[in-house]
This record gives C-alpha cells, structure tokens and sequence, in this order.
C-alpha cells in the first residue's frame, strides 16, 4: 500500500496476517481498527540486550548466553517427566542447560550446534561446583556466524488466541507501513515541556531501544493523551459559554421563597454558600456547569431540589437522575412528600416504570406535555424516547457512574441548553476532578447538618465477631436498626456466584442463628428490581431489623434508625468505598457504630484500617487510599466515568496533566494554532470516535 492510500480507521483485518480469526480475537480486546491496534501499548519490556559471558553468570539471575554444545542428552526421569541436558561453551567457561519435558528437541539439536540461550541461573552442580545450570526459558540455533537478535522487547497485554510473537511481528508490519505521523503539537509546547515528536514516541514505544527510549516515549504519549482530554474538555466548555440557547432563570419568586421557609431545618454555611453560586449560576444566561463535592449526607440532596424547585418556577422541568432503582425510589417518595404541598408534580422512571410498555407510554407522553415539572429515574432518562417540552435542569447524582458522555446525552433532551448540577460523595483529590470534571466548577460542602454524632468506628479481628454481634443484638434490641454488608469476591469467572455466596452464607448464619428471633432480609445485586424495592421498603420501615447486603445498597440510603454497619472482610474495600458505607448510619440522633471486620494479616492493610477509626475526612481517606494502595484500585469499579486512558495514569501523571492543562489553555487562546488545533480535533474523533462526537457536535 502506497503512502497517500494509508487510513489510520482501516479495519484490523486488512493488516497482513491477520485473518478472521486473529480479528475476531483482536476485536474481543476492543482492537478494532489500525489506530486502535498502534495504541495497544506494550505492558512491559523484555530487557534482551546483553550476552553474559558463561564465567560471570550469577545465581537467580535471568540471563543470556551464547555457545556450543558439546554434549546433549536425555533423561526419563519419571514417568511425565523427561529433561534434556546439554552442556555449552563459550570461550569463558561452560554451563549445563536444561530443557523440561520437550524431548522432541533432541532431533533438532546436536553437539557442536552454536546457541543463544535465556534462562534461569540457577545453584552450581558437578564436582568442585564447578557449573552453573541454566533452565532454558527461550533459545535459537544461530549459524556459525551468525549473532543473536538482542535488544528491547515489548511485552503486550495478550490473550490465549494472540501470542507475544504475533503482536511483535504485527505491530513492525504496521510501523513500516504508517507514513510518519503529523506533528499535532506546536513546537512551543514540545520544546518547553520538553517533548520528542509523536511519531518518534509512537514508534519507540513498540520498539525501543534503551530505557531511555522508553521513558521518553511513554511520557510524549500520556502528555499527548491528556493534552487531549484538556483541550477537549476546554472545548465543551468554551461550547456551553458561548451558547445562547442557555436559560435564563428570574431571581427566586414566591415558590422558591415558600421552599425555603418550608424547610425543616436551617442550611448550614456551606450549603448556603453553594446554593448561592447555583442559584446565581442559574439566573445566567449561559448554562450552568456545576458539580457539588460532599460527603454522604451533607445534605446535596436539598440543594438539588431547591434548584429544580427554581426551574420549576421558571416555567420548566427538571430532571434528576439517580444511578440505582433504589436510590430514584427513595428520591422520588421523598421529593414528592416535599412537593406535592407545592403544587409540583413529580414522576418517576425507572426500570419499573418503562417495564410495562403501557405505564412508560404515559409517563413518556407526560414528560413530553409537561404534565410532570420533576422527573426522576435512572438510565432510563437517557434512552431513546424520552423528549422534554422544556428542560431546565439536569441534576445528576453520583456522577462518577455516569461518563461526560451520558451527560451530554441528557443535555440532548430539549432544544434549550439546560443547567446542569452534578453531585458527587466521592471525595475525589482536586487533581483528578481537573480531569473527570474538567468542564465543571466545583462546589464543595464540608461542614456536615448540626447534631450528626461522629460515627464511633472499629477494625475487630474475625476472631472477635461474636462479640460484635453480640453488640448488634443490643442495638436492635433497643429497636435500632443494622446493616451487615459483604464484599463482593472477585473471581473473574464467577464474580456473580460468589458476590451472592458469600452474602447468603453470612446470612444464613446470622439469621438462623444468633438473630432467629428478629426480622432478616438480603439483599444482592441478582435480585429483581422488585424485589430490592420491597426488602428496602420493609427496612425503611423497621419490619426488617437486619439487612444483610452486597454493596447494593447504595450511597445515599437513607434510614435513620440503623445505627450499626458491620462490614465483612473489610480489607477487600478501598477506603473511600468503605467511608462511604459507613455514611449510611449516623443519620439519626442515636450514637452509630460502624465494626470494620477483617483477618487480614497483611501490614498494609491494617494500616488502611486503622485510619478508618481516626478520621472521618473523605478528602483525607481518598488521599491515603492512593498512597497506600495505588490508582487503580481506588474507585474499586470500572465504570467509574473516568476517561479511558491508555498510557497517561491520572495518579503518577499529575504533575504532567498540570502542565498538559496549562498548555491546553494557553493553545486555545492563540490563532496561530488552527493547524494543530485541525490535526487535534481529527485525533479526538479517532481516539474517541462516537463519544466525541456525541460531546462535541449536538
Ligand atoms: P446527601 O445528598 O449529601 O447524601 P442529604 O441531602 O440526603 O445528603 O441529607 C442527609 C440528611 O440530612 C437528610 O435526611 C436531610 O434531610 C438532612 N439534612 C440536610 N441538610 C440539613 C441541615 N442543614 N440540617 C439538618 N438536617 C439536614
Ligand atoms: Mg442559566
């Protein structure tokens, strides 16, 4: 294929050798296209560079060497058990090498044959100790003449079907064929951050060949990568700024005055303040951006409804979408206790709702005349036929299950451009929110509602359970109410089945045993919607004293009464997900205790837990969560709404994503960029196609 005919989108199957069945197995990897297999970026390098000569190998080494055999052969040793011993000899010494259980191998190879071998040294043998042994793990018959391939050699995530040597050949098929790439950066921002070119970076960071190489490149491609991100998010915003499709909401009225005086309880400062910058941001002509930062129960929820309250008022609806069934049930029973008086109508839909064709009709056609000022539900605001008459504002909730883009597909639903207010108790570290949130302003609420009692928290060994529980039943004796949550445990096979075992296994411990005589439910994440709804329901309202659950039980339930939370094998929780658990007691006016159980023997976990009884910062957890274990495990979940990164790592990057942010911004503002801001925006559609798209253009 010539250079002009060369499409970086062409499918995965016109690449040579791969055939229907690699690519239906690429495709399993999302690897679909060119672009997608060139940004398959090796996991790791297989260092191969250096030849040991045999005198100065050491023990529990990896190494390679290159010699002559002079003597093979093989040896049953058991019945499955065979090796081949070959002795080899460089000009510095000799070493025995051992293959296991290929004695095919004998019919290839023979004395005087010359080899490069890789493999394990391991204890010296023969008299006087006078030999290393090597365990092959990889070696080549070279010709007399001839040197072994050394160098630096990428490793590559992989499956079964698509072995290390195919994505190695595959991926210098591809690299010989792809025309030098364009430069999409200007040279400023690559001398002063200093950068090497993106097609010497994608090329060195397939084949490298120092560490050097390797370094350079991985930081030119994340750098790329949240470059991207940054000026992308800039766009959206710049978008949303300059729209004039925004609504302009009147200063508050009666409704939002009668709201107001009717609330049960003052605002605290930091609620008053962020209603503030939501109230102000709404009465704006360009459209409000704002996500709202608090720990569970600090009290978002109100804000959230005093705003769609200010919409209603407005003569538009608003929406408010939940990330479970059972958090929209609650919202909705709440809201319309609180709203109805007002003479706003609330709907819900949800799973239960659009289920029966003929009820979603309805609710769909109501949305759609505006007999409803307020609807919430979950995705399934998002699907297909629903059509606001006059959106307002979209409030999101636990944002992080839901990408930019599903936001940008709500904001979709009305000719209007709504305001939109996200709400988070994920204490994520400022660093991050730049790039999750990048095209929002952050409110954050700190100070918790007056008269919350610190949650008292405890890490108990397993062997101290008993006594734990013991505790519980003089809690629900005194009419309390207690949560036992089970984690779920990951088997990659069966994730379900056992999420499911191990909560019914505690279950049937505790309700058969030392709660026979109290009410018991579970709760996981198989059950029908119905019937989650129904055990909550019944634990609202105290006919269940104990519910034992997965992690289904979402933030932001609330039952004032439970004032326990056990948390099984705790240790399998990241600190945030554990802080958050704990928020759901301590919602009422009783002291609330939460017992953190784990037999963890490792040091590290029991530090982790440790600062669970110290402190009830969220900001403060998250931030010890990354340090003490690691980005990756710190959402605990995939669907986290984080952008897709492929090399860039948010965590160890930072100080990179400042300064990609910081370009970003400086780009944008100057015209001389409208090349690279061309090769930018073509990039953006290929590395995230529909979901940029979907962002970018409606
Ligand atoms: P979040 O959405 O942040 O989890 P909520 O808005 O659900 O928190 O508030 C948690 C509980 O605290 C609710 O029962 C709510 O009525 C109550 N609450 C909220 N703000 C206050 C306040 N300023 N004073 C007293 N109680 C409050
Ligand atoms: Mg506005």
């Amino acid at each position: 294929m010539s250079y002009y005919e060369f499409d970086i989108n062409t499918e995965i199957t016109y690449l040579k050798g791969v055939g229907p069945r690699r690519a239906a197995a690429l495709n399993k990897m999302n690897i679909f296209t060119f672009y997608d297999f060139l940004v398959h970026y090796p996991r790791d390098y297989e260092d191969e560079r250096e030849v040991t000569p045999i005198d100065e190998l050491e023990e529990n080494t990896v190494a390679i060497v290159v010699g002559h055999i002079y003597r093979i052969e093989s040896r049953t040793v058991r019945n499955n058990l065979t090796l081949i011993n070959a002795m080899l000899r460089d000009y510095t010494g000799t070493v025995k090498v051992t293959w296991f259980n290929q004695e095919y191998l004998m019919s290839k190879l023979e004395e005087g044959m010359k080899l490069v071998v890789k493999g394990k040294v391991s204890e010296p043998f023969g008299y006087y100790n006078k030999y290393y042994s090597i365990t092959v793990q990889a070696f080549d018959i070279l010709d007399e003449d001839e040197d072994p391939n050394l160098g630096i050699f990428p490793i590559y995530p992989s499956t079964a079907n698509l072995n290390q040597k195919f994505f190695r050949t595959s991926m210098r098929i591809l690299l010989d064929r792809l025309p030098t790439m364009k430069e999409m950066l200007p040279s400023s921002i690559l001398s002063e951050n200093d950068l090497i070119s993106y097609d010497t970076a994608i090329r060195l960071i397939h084949f490298p060949r120092s560490r050097m190489d390797i370094d350079e490149a991985r930081r030119r491609l994340a750098f790329n990568e949240l470059f991207l991100i940054q000026y992308g998010l800039i766009l959206l915003k710049k978008k949303t700024q300059d729209e004039e499709l925004g609504i302009k909401h009147k200063r508050n009225g009666k409704l939002m005055k009668a709201a107001l005086n009717n609330l049960p309880f003052e605002l605290t400062g930091d609620q008053q303040a962020v209603l503030k910058s939501v109230i102000t941001d709404m009465q704006k002509v360009s459209p409000m951006r704002r996500l709202i930062q608090g720990d569970v129960g600090s009290g978002k929820t109100v804000i959230a409804m005093l705003a769609l309250i200010k919409t209603v008022e407005n003569g538009c609806q608003g929406s408010f979408m939940a990330p479970t069934e059972i958090l929209a049930v609650q919202h909705y029973e709440k809201f319309t206790k609180l709203l109805e008086p007002l003479g706003i109508r609330v709907g819900l839909l949800s799973a239960q709702v659009t289920r029966s064709k003929k009820r979603r009709a309805e609710v769909y056609e109501k949305i759609a005349n505006q007999e409803l000022d307020i609807i919430i539900g979950t995705h399934a605001l998002i699907e297909e036929g629903v059509q606001f008459k006059k959106l307002g504002l979209v409030v999101t909730d636990e944002q992080h299950r839901f990408g930019v883009a599903q936001r940008a597909k709500l904001e979709s639903k009305s000719e209007l451009t709504p305001d939109i207010l996200v709400m988070t108790a994920t204490p994520i570290p400022r660093t991050m929110t730049l790039t999750v949130y990048g095209d929002l302003d952050v409110s954050q609420i700190k100070e918790l509602p007056p008269g919350r009692k610190p949650i008292k928290t405890t890490v108990r060994h397993k062997q101290g359970r008993k006594q734990v529980y013991t505790f519980v039943r003089k809690e629900l004796e005194a009419g309390r109410q207690a949560y036992v949550v089970c984690p779920l445990i990951e088997h990659s096979d069966s994730e379900k089945m056992q999420e499911i075992s191990s909560a019914e296994e505690i279950f049937d411990e505790l309700s058969c045993g030392m709660f026979k005589d109290f009410s018991c439910a579970l709760l996981h994440g198989k059950m029908k919607p119905k019937e989650k709804d129904e055990i909550m329901q019944a634990f609202r309202t105290n006919e269940v004293n104990l519910l034992v659950s997965t992690t289904v039980i979402e933030v932001g339930v609330d039952v004032p009464n439970a004032s326990v939370m056990v948390i099984e094998h705790a240790e399998r929780f990241g600190l945030a997900t554990l802080h958050q658990l704990r928020g759901r007691v301590g919602r009422g006016s009783d002291n609330s205790y939460c017992f953190l159980i784990s037999d963890t023997k490792a040091d590290v976990s029991k530090a982790r837990l440790k600062i669970m009884e110290t402190t009830s910062d969220g900001f403060k957890l998250a931030e010890e969560d990354l340090k003490l274990r690691g980005p990756g495990q710190f959402f605990g979940e995939s669907q986290h709404g984080l952008p897709d990164l492929k090399i860039a790592d948010v965590f160890r990057d930072v100080n990179l994503l400042l300064k990609a942010r910081d370009s970003a911004e400086v780009f944008v503002q100057d015209e001389d960029n409208a090349d690279s801001m061309e090769l930018l925006n073509r990039h953006l559609s290929i590395a995230y196609g529909d979901k940029f798209k979907q962002i970018f253009n409606n």
